[in-house]
This record gives C-alpha cells, structure tokens and sequence, in this order.
C-alpha cells in the first residue's frame, strides 16, 4: 500500500481499526510465510559471524507460543517486561507481548553493566507481572529479582524455552487504536526515565511516518545494531512489519568493536536492496575511524539511500567525516539524514526529504545565545554551524513556541519545539501531572501568516518537548534542551558549543567525552578558590551560577593539568565571553550517561557538587567503555 492510501478525506493520516501491528504481523505470516523477516549476525564465534534466519512464518509460530504462555499466566493490560539480550528473541519477546494483549515494556539485560538503579527505578514504575527474557540470561534475571520476597517477584519466563505446541491455545486478542501497545521509557538524559504510553495508533502511524520520510519500499532493507531498549532500536526493528524487506540486527557491541560489520551490512547483497539505518551521531565518527575495509575488501555503498542520524546533537564533524570515509565506496552525497525525534512522538518526528544532502548553516553566536539565527559566513569569528533536521512528517507539526505565553515564534527566532499529531504517546505512564503538563498544551496564539500550526488535528493536544529549536529557511534547526542551558550573568550558553570550544582547545579531552553546565558558585569545589587562576573568592552565601567545565581524559601523553584548564579556559573566554571556574580532567568513563550513551547533563552537576565526579568514580556506561 502506498502512504496516500493511508491518508483520509481530510489529508489526515488515518490508521484503521484492523491495522494493528497484530494485524500486520498476522498478515506477514500468511502472505509472506517463507521470506525473511528478522536476520541476527551473531560474532560470538566467527569474526565474520554466523547468519541467524527468521522467516515470517517461523516468527508468527514463536510469536503465537509465547503468547499463549503468558495469557496463561497474566491478563490483558499486565506489562510484560523484555529484559533479554540483543537477539532474535528479544524481538520475539516484543512482539509477543503484543500478541498478548499485554502492554509490552522494552528494557535491558540486567547483565548491561552499568544500568542497575535505571533497571530498578524503571521496573519499580511499571510493576511488569512478567519478565520475558532468553536463556542465556535467566539466571542473571533471576537473581536480580532475589532480593524482592517471593510473592512480589514477576515470574521469569525464558523466550526460548517455551516450545512451539504452547501456540495452540492462542487467543488472538483485538486490541483497539487507543490501547496502549507498549511503554517507551525515555532515556533518562534530564531525569529518572519515564514510560511514555504509546497507543497502536501511534506506533502504526509513526512507523508509517518514517516509511515514507525516508521514502522506503519493498526494496528496502535495515541493518541495526542499536539496543531495542531504545526508541531508535525500537522501531526499526518495527518497520518489516509494516512493509520492506528483512532486517538485519547485531550486537552494540559487536558494532563498537568493529564498526565496519554495520557498514558491511548496509552495502549491496546479491539481492540490490535499498538499505537504511539510524544511529546516533558518536556511531558516524566511529565508523569513519574504524570501520573502513581492510586492504583489499570489496565496498559498494551506492544502494545505501537513507542514515539517519539522531537523537543527540549532530556534529559537522561526524558527518564530514563519515562522508570522506565512504564516498570513496559509493555512499551517495544525500545518504546521511540529520534527524529529529524523541520517545514522546513514538520516535520520529523531522528529517530532510531523500535526495537532498545535509545541510549547514553558521549563525551568530551572540544572536543565537539572545534567540535569534542570524547567518553570518563561516569564517566569521563569532560563527557556529547549525545542522538542518528537514521537515517534519507528514501529518505531525512541530511549532516553536514562546511557553510563558504559548505564542508562536516567527521563522528564526528560536523557541520550545511544541509537536503535534497522532504519532504521540498518551502520557507518561504513572504520571498524571507530569503527563498534563508534557502532552495536553494549547496553542494559544500561533501565527497569523506563516503559522507551522496550521492544520494541526489536536488543539488541546501539544506536546512541549523540553527542546530549544527554531525554524529557518524551510528547516527545523535544534539548538539544545530547554534543561540543560547554562545561564550565567544573565547570559545563556549552549552546553554543547561550550564543550566543542573546550575539546578543540587542547588534544588532553576525549572529544565527545565533555560536559559543561552551571553551579551555584558556593558549590563550587573548594578546591577552586585554593586556585588563583579562577578568579573566585569563597563566600558562602554567593549563589551565582558559574561554569563547570568536566572532561574525560584522551588517550596518549600525560599533560599538566594546570596547562590544560588555562588553555581550556582562556579559549572559552574568548569565544563564549564567560568563565570557567573549574575545568577538571577526569578519568575516561566518569561523566554519566545514559543507556543509550548519552551525556547526563544533571546527573552530571550532581555528582560534581557531591565530590564523586572529582573522586573519580568511573561509571561503566554503555557503549564506549574504554577500549
Ligand atoms: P529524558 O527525556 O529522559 O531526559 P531523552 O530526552 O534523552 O531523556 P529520548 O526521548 O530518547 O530521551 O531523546 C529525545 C531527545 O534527544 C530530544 O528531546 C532531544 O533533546 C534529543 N535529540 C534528538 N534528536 C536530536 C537532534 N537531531 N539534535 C539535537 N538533539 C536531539
Ligand atoms: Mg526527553
């Protein structure tokens, strides 16, 4: 079916009532019974892996055992819990759930190093009646719930090990657009994770959204590595069930530690497939350094049609780089797509349409930290480069939005992204208030003429994003979170061009691997009033927010710490006009992040002020442990 059929008499897309990712499945299982639907590339044996198959078939007769297994042991509505690892039962174990009319809660391994209070807190919000894992990682799961007194433990069942025959009792449940398929935990960057409800309507529509922004087929065939836990992983292992070829999954780590398995993926099989992926923009940069072929190897990159690349800040220098790396293969110019989106809208909200290449802009510094895009040239000494993410998909619109008034801003001033359509979740899972105040917004003045509201389905229905962005030239430009903008003297900073100062002032930061936010100054480690180049006296009631600049140790020669935070410092100075009091080099892994590899910006300052960053406390966060 083409997008246009999807569309109702209104323009509006429309998602009928037998169209549930239940019924797709159903009917992939039918229609399509011996093709491929999921591929995992296992490296645990082989350098080059072994190939796992999954025909629609085999998968639809995994699909209904499991869930007759827990109808027997919970009801419609219970969560069910998806702590395995990243394989093909993981994927069974979701759609299973679904299959089960429970509401599916896709969450991690307990044997993820690193994540255990995130686990904790999670599971403590959604109470899961039952845990589907693989038997690889039951024990783990299991001793992980020991602690709980045996009647409030949820009952571990290994996907695995329930045999095909359990199938015959399968109820096949009617689950309705507004139901609840599933929640999806955000990923606790600003704060402890919450389980966004995503309804099948949402996740139906949306998967279409990104089907057609990317202008996918029934050619087209994904390769992922990203952990299912996270939005992105989600749904793109979501999409053959509404139409494509099969995709191909892997490991996190198998693509950390050799990139180039992805990238080998994506290029041409012997069946010509378009192919598409998403990651976030850390995963470009790591395979322009790592995973080229070796001496020698065949590369054709030139079916690769779509990257998405999203979910933190995009850099120039990722792009570049990955660009550099592969043209010489193929990669067609317009593959990489900067992308927008977020756990709320399901995933996907903006990307640029399929034959354009990236594109970027340099604003005013001063301007843009005021609120305002003004372009200036590239060499201009007060230049930042802003990456476009494109338009918003069709039916979903994306405001920028002044929240103390809910006015619209025009093009180029920069306000709250505020989103609306049927892509987005319901609330927060537990969270009436919270809920309230995130997903039911109105709109109170938008534009006149040039409104980005126009035509938008649910007036009382806007999503606040936490998000600074603005729209310039046809484009929605993302210019950082709402919660992480460090204001001192009044001023306020982008923490992510402060960190990129930071970085290129001195070769002794991991690039990456830098945080920058603001503390009240007498929190400020003792530490830096013993150090006459911070230029700060202690006085205990001098609550001022001042800057913190923390990053992680690089690889190679030693250098003085003191030369290092004066080069840090005087570079911020120049540029950005403000102060760092502390710049503090800490041990590679220290600074927090999320499960999916993000920066924690508040975790950050908190474990700053609680002295256990400046301890160095060495988190073991996903995906870059020190290698
Ligand atoms: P939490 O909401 O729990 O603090 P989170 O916001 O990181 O965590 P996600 O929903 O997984 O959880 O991530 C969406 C967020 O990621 C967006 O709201 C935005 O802040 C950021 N993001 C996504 N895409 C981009 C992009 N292209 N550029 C900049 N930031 C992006
Ligand atoms: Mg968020």
């Amino acid at each position: 079916r083409e997008f246009s059929d999807f569309l109702d008499e209104n323009g509006y897309l429309h998602i009928a009532e037998e169209d549930t990712l239940v019924d797709y499945v159903e009917r992939n299982v039918v229609e399509k019974a011996d093709t491929l639907a999921y591929r995992y590339m296992d490296y645990s044996r082989e350098r080059d892996g072994e190939a796992i198959d999954l025909t629609w078939a085999q998968f639809g007769k995994r699909l209904r055992a499991v869930a007759a297994r827990l109808q027997q042991v919970s009801s419609p509505g219970d969560r069910v819990a998806i702590l395995a690892p990243q394989s093909l039962e993981y994927v069974i174990g979701f759609f299973a759930s679904l299959y089960a009319g429970s509401i599916a809660v896709p969450l991690f391994s307990p044997d993820e190093p690193g994540h255990t209070d995130r686990l904790h807190a999670v599971l403590g919000d959604c109470s899961p009646k039952v845990i589907l894992t693989a038997t690889k990682s039951a024990e783990a799961v299991r001793d992980f719930f020991k602690p709980l007194p045996a009647k409030e433990r949820p009952r571990v069942i290994a996907v695995d090990a329930v045999p095909d025959s359990v199938g015959e009792t399968w109820k096949r449940p009617t689950p309705k657009q507004h139901d609840v398929a599933y929640l999806q935990y955000t990923s606790g960057s600003t704060r402890t994770p919450a389980g966004v409800e995503i309804t099948y309507e949402s996740v139906g529509s949306n998967a279409l959204q990104m089907i057609n922004a990317l202008d996918l087929n029934e050619n087209s065939r994904g390769v992922t590595w990203l952990p299912m836990f996270h939005d992105m992983g989600l749904l793109t292992v979501i999409v053959p069930a509404l139409g494509g070829k099969y995709i191909t999954i892997m490991s996190p780590a198998a693509f950390v530690r050799r990139p180039g398995r992805w990238i080998k993926e994506l290029a041409a099989a012997a069946d010509g497939a378009e192919t598409f992926a998403a990651a976030p923009n850390f995963a470009y940069e790591h395979a322009a350094a790592r995973g080229l072929p070796r001496d020698g190897e065949e590369l054709d990159l030139s079916n690769v049609i779509g990257l998405i690349n999203g979910s933190e800040p995009v850099t120039v220098s990722s792009m570049t780089k990955f660009r550099d790396a592969f043209e010489p293969y193929g990669l067609p110019k317009y593959a990489m797509k900067p992308s927008y989106g977020m756990a709320e809208a399901t995933l996907f909200v903006s990307a640029p349409p399929r034959h354009r290449e990236p594109k970027v802009i340099y604003v005013d510094r001063d301007d843009l930290n005021a609120g305002k895009f003004t372009v200036v040239e590239k060499s201009a000494p007060n230049a930042v480069a802003q990456v476009a993410c494109g338009q918003v998909a069709a039916s979903q619109w994306a405001a920028i939005v002044d929240p103390e008034t809910a006015s619209e801003q025009p093009d180029g001033v920069v306000g709250e992204i505020w989103l609306n359509g049927i892509n987005l979740g319901h609330g927060y899972w537990g969270r009436p208030d919270e809920s309230q105040k995130t997903f039911r917004n109105v709109l109170e003045h938008p534009l006149e003429s040039g409104s980005h509201a126009a035509g938008a389905q649910f007036p009382d229905r806007w999503l606040r994003t936490g998000d600074y962005g603005v729209w310039y030239d046809g484009d929605l430009f993302i210019t950082g979170r709402v919660k992480d903008l460090v204001i001192v003297d009044g001023r306020n900073h982008y923490p992510q061009d402060l960190e990129y100062s930071a970085q290129e002032a001195t070769s002794a930061l991991r690039p990456g691997f830098v945080a920058a936010f603001a503390v009240p100054a007498n929190q400020l480690s003792p530490e830096v009033f013993a150090n006459a180049s911070s230029g700060m006296k202690h006085d205990p009631d001098d609550a001022s927010e001042q800057l913190v600049i923390v990053g992680e140790r690089n690889t190679g020669k030693r250098q003085d710490p003191q030369e290092v935070a004066d080069a840090v410092r005087a570079a911020i100075a120049q540029r950005h006009g403000v102060m760092a009091r502390d710049v503090l080099m800490v041990p590679a892994g220290s600074i927090p992040r999320t499960s999916s590899g993000k920066i924690a910006h508040t975790a950050c300052k908190n474990a700053y002020i609680d002295g256990t960053l400046r301890g160095g406390y060495t988190q073991t966060a996903f995906p870059d442990a020190p290698t």
